[in-house]
Formats: C-alpha cells, structure tokens, sequence
C-alpha cells in the first residue's frame, strides 16, 4: 500500500452497464480517469481509437504481450484486452487521483494479485432476461455476438465472488449514487488516510 492512487475495477456481464456507470462516474469524480485498454475487437460505431480504447490487431497484441507492457490482458468473448502497464504510469504523471479500469473477472483477478489495494465492483444485471434485452437494445453487436455474450454471462457471474462490492444495476440512478459512494468509501479507508492523521499528531506535538 505505498501508493495513494485510487485503483478501481469495474466488471459485468457484457449488457449489465458498466460502461454506463463507468461515464457517469468519470462525470462526477473529475480526478479520476479511465484505464484505456487495448483490444483486438473492431471498434462500435462511435468508439473512438485512444479514448474507448486502443484498436490494434492481433500481431501488434501479440508483440505487447511478449514485451511485457500489460498488467493484465485476457481472451474476453472471442477478442483479445489488455491493460497496459504505461496506463498507470500515464495517471501518476497527470497528477489523476485514481484509475477506474472497465476489464472482465480474469482482468480483475490480475490486478487484485498484484495489487491487493485495488478495489474491485461487480454490477449485476436486474435479471438475465433484462440482460439480453438491453444487449439487443444497445444494437451495436450482430446476433451472434449477442448470442455468445449472453452465454457468457452465467460464467462472469459466477465470478462475482473476486469482488469486494456487487451492484445491482435496475434504477439507474440508484446505481450511480451506489457507485459515487464506494469511490467516497475507498478514499476514506483508514490506509489512505493515516498520512493525515500522523500529520495532525505531529503537529501538535510540536505546538
Ligand atoms: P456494458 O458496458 O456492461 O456492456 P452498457 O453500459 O453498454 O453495458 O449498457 C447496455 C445497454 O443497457 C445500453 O443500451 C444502456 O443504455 C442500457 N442500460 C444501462 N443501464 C441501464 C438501466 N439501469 N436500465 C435500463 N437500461 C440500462
Ligand atoms: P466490450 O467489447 O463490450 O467493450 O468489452 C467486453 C469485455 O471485455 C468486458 O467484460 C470488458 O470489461 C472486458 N475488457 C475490456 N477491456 C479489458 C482489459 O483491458 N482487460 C480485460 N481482462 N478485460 C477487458
């Protein structure tokens, strides 16, 4: 725990609305800034290269991984993601309080190994039938792929158990407030406080 950096991971079944709650919470926490990942997926329409994510191809994956620049990546729903190490760094040199990383349970796993400070938040979907309807919803995949990611979900869930906070994402608005509270309840941990509280003792030792 040397390090003040809020790390917080934020995983669902594909369709659950993590990337819905990850915006808002990115909105409201101004300091806060999002783990750009690389994936070998193609992009949505109106997902933008470098601020989604970084669009690469499978040999270019391929290579990063052999040079060691990722803290995590996994084979999510057929495609490859990775987080890059240089993410971390990025957030520390632009002076960001905290990094929220949106990466599947096997993501998760390895950055809560290497990192037992990260706080990890699992949202669940209101049901599995809500699940796929807001996968058909979003319209932004083909059949097949809803297909494939709907059968994931149980397997993703059945993970909820590496997660220190689970969400249920029905009222909306009540799963932002949840979110907002548990980046309020992680900058409060006593870990990262206890620089303050020796500060205050000090202080008045001297005076
Ligand atoms: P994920 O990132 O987990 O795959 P998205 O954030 O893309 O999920 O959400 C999937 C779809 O569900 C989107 O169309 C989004 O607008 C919708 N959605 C998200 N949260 C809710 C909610 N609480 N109620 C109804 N629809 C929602
Ligand atoms: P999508 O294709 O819908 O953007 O993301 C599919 C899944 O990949 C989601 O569960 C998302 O959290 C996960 N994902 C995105 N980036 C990463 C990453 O860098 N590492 C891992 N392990 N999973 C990721």
């Amino acid at each position: 725990m040397d390090d003040d950096l809020l790390l917080l991971i934020i995983s669902s079944p594909s369709g659950a609305g993590k990337t819905t709650l990850t915006r808002d919470l990115l909105e409201h926490f101004q300091d806060l800034t999002f783990s750009v990942s690389h994936t070998t997926r193609k992009p949505r329409e109106g997902e933008v290269d470098g601020r989604d994510y970084h669009f690469v191809d499978q040999a270019r994956f391929s290579e990063l991984v052999a040079q060691g620049a990722f803290a995590e990546w996994a084979e999510v729903h057929g495609n490859l993601y990775g987080t890059a190490l240089s993410e971390i760094e990025r957030c520390r040199r632009e002076g960001h309080r905290g990094l929220v990383f949106d990466v599947d349970y096997q993501g998760a796993r390895q950055i809560k190994a290497a990192r037992d400070d990260a706080a990890g938040v699992f949202v669940l979907p209101p049901s599995l039938q809500e699940l796929r309807a807001r996968l058909e919803r979003r319209a932004s995949d083909d059949d097949a792929t809803i297909e494939r990611r709907f059968n994931n979900a149980r397997r993703e869930i059945e993970n909820y158990g590496l997660f220190d906070y689970v969400i249920v994402n029905d009222e909306l608005e009540l799963a932002k407030e949840q979110l907002r509270s548990i980046v309020w309840a992680e900058r409060a941990r006593r870990f990262r406080m206890a620089k303050r509280g020796e500060a205050l003792l000090r202080r008045s030792k001297v005076g």
